[in-house]
């Protein structure tokens, strides 16, 4: 393995850097962060399908404004009401994102605590 912090070459079962004397990550915290990393992209990507999803719904609105055009201002209203009823989903979809992240990350914790548990008792 090599040292997180400087880089250079140590025994695989090292603690602490004997060049620069950084700690290194345990198995469980590498996992840990692995999986971390893992849930923030995901959330990442379900905030983008948000972003994504706002321009669609604005231009389905514009659409039902189009169709609607003959009947004068019912148009905009048709197209005020399609923003504001996609509104509450796209926040859902954003709530549900961060929560998704925030339940990995405390079901990674919980899962590298119960390794570590059974590690020590080997
Ligand atoms: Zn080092």
């Amino acid at each position: 393995m090599n040292c997180t912090n400087c880089g250079r070459s140590l025994a695989d079962e090292s603690v602490f850097c004997m060049y620069c004397g950084r700690r290194q990550p345990t198995v469980t915290e590498e996992i840990a962060s692995a999986t971390k990393e893992v849930a923030e992209a995901t959330a990442a990507v379900l905030e983008r399908a948000v972003r994504v999803a706002k321009p669609v719904a604005v231009e389905v609105a514009r659409a039902a404004f189009k169709v609607a055009g003959k009947a004068g201002s019912k148009g905009k209203e048709v197209a005020d009401k399609v923003e504001r009823e996609t509104r509450p989903a796209r926040e859902r979809a954003k709530k549900a994102a961060r929560k998704a992240v925030r339940k990995t990350a405390r079901a990674t914790t919980t899962a590298a605590r119960n390794v570590k548990a059974k590690a020590a008792k080997k």
